[in-house]
C-alpha cells in the first residue's frame, strides 16, 4: 500500500484516521472544516488543501461523511480524478440506494469499493474497537479487511453492494425501538411504585434484558457509565438516532417491508427532536414518554 486518503475528519473520521496512522499507514486527510483538518494533522495525518491533493498517488480512499448526498458528491468528484484499480471505502451511515449508486460510480471508474458503516460511536472510533458492517465483492472485502482492522475489532462481511448499510439500519432500528420499550417500562414501573434498582435487577436478568437496558439504561443509577448519569450528554445523539430510523423507513418503503413499530419510533424521535432535544443522548427519549403520561 502506498497510502490512504481519508475524506471527512469529523468526530468519527478524525480518530479513525489517527488509528490508521498508528497502525503504520501513510494517511493524507481532507475536510472542508479547517478545525477538523488541523486536529487530524496533530495526530500524524498529512493535511491536504483539496480532495485532488489528498487522493494523489493513493491506493485506498476512505470517506466518513454526514449523508448520502455528500458521499455521492465526493465519490462523483473522485470518479473523474482517480486511476483504475483503487479501493474506495465509505464508512458513513447513508441510505442503501445512495450506497449502491456510490458502488456504481466506483465500478465505472474501474475501482473496487466497499460500503462499511460502523457501530461503536466516538469511543469505539478513538479506541479502534468499532464494528464494521461491510458490503461489496469478496475481492474488495479481502483487500479492505486489513485496513478496517486497524480501526475496529469486528469486521463482518454482510453481502454484496449495500449490504453493510442494510445491516446498519436494521440494527439501529432495533436499538431505537428497544430504547423506547425500555424507557416505557421504566416509566410504568415508576407509576407502579417500583424502584429503578428493583426493576433493573429483575429485567436485566430476565426476558426483558437487552443492550438498551444493560448498557445505556435510560434512568440514572443502575448502569454507572450510561448517559443518564451524565445529564444525557451523548453518547449517541437523538438526532443521529432519528437519522438512522428515517433511513430504515426509507429502506422499508423501497423494499416493501412492513415496519410499523420502526415508523412509530421514528415519529417519537422526530417529536423529541422538534421539542429541542436533538443534541441529547437518544436514551433521553424517556423524558418524552414521562411528559406524555403526565398530560
Ligand atoms: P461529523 O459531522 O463530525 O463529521 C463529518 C465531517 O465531514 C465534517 O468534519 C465535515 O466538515 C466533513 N465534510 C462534509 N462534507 C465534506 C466534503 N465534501 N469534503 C470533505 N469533508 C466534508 O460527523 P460524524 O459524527 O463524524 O459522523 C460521520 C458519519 O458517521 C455519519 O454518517 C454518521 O451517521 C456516522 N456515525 C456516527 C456515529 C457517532 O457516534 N458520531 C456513530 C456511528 C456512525
Amino acid at each position: 500500500m502506498s497510502g490512504i486518503a481519508f475524506i471527512g475528519l469529523g468526530n468519527m473520521g478524525g480518530p479513525m484516521a489517527a488509528n490508521l496512522v498508528k497502525a503504520g499507514h501513510q494517511v493524507a486527510g481532507f475536510d472542508l472544516a479547517e478545525g477538523s483538518l488541523k486536529a487530524a494533522a496533530e495526530t500524524g495525518v498529512q493535511p491536504a488543501t483539496s480532495l485532488a491533493e489528498a487522493v494523489r498517488d493513493k491506493d485506498c480512499i476512505i470517506t466518513m461523511l454526514p449523508k448520502g448526498e455528500h458521499v455521492i458528491s465526493v465519490w462523483g468528484e473522485l470518479a473523474k480524478q482517480i486511476s483504475s484499480d483503487l479501493l474506495l471505502i465509505d464508512c458513513s451511515t447513508i441510505d442503501v440506494e445512495s450506497a449502491k449508486r456510490a458502488h456504481a460510480l466506483a465500478a465505472d471508474a474501474g475501482c473496487h469499493s466497499l460500503d462499511a458503516p460502523v457501530s461503536g460511536g466516538t469511543v469505539g472510533a478513538a479506541n479502534a474497537t468499532l464494528t464494521f458492517m461491510v458490503g461489496g465483492t469478496d475481492a474488495a472485502f479481502a483487500e479492505g479487511q486489513p485496513i478496517l482492522q486497524a480501526m475496529g475489532k469486528k469486521i463482518v462481511h454482510c453481502g454484496t453492494e449495500g449490504a453493510g448499510q442494510a445491516a446498519k439500519i436494521c440494527n439501529n432500528m432495533i436499538l431505537g425501538i428497544s430504547m423506547i420499550g425500555v424507557s416505557e417500562a421504566f416509566v410504568l414501573a415508576e407509576k407502579l411504585g417500583l424502584s429503578h434498582r428493583a426493576f433493573f435487577d429483575v429485567a436485566s436478568t430476565s426476558s426483558g434484558q437487552c443492550w438498551s437496558l444493560t448498557n445505556y439504561c435510560p434512568v440514572p443509577g443502575p448502569v454507572p457509565a450510561s448517559p443518564a448519569n451524565n445529564g444525557y450528554r451523548p453518547g449517541f445523539s437523538a438526532s443521529l438516532m432519528l437519522k438512522d430510523l428515517k433511513l430504515a423507513q426509507e429502506a422499508a418503503k423501497h423494499s416493501g417491508a412492513t415496519t410499523p413499530v420502526g415508523a412509530l419510533a421514528a415519529s417519537l424521535y422526530a417529536e423529541f427532536e422538534s421539542d429541542g432535544h436533538g443534541a441529547e443522548d437518544f436514551s433521553a427519549i424517556i423524558k418524552l414518554l414521562r411528559d406524555s403520561l403526565d398530560h
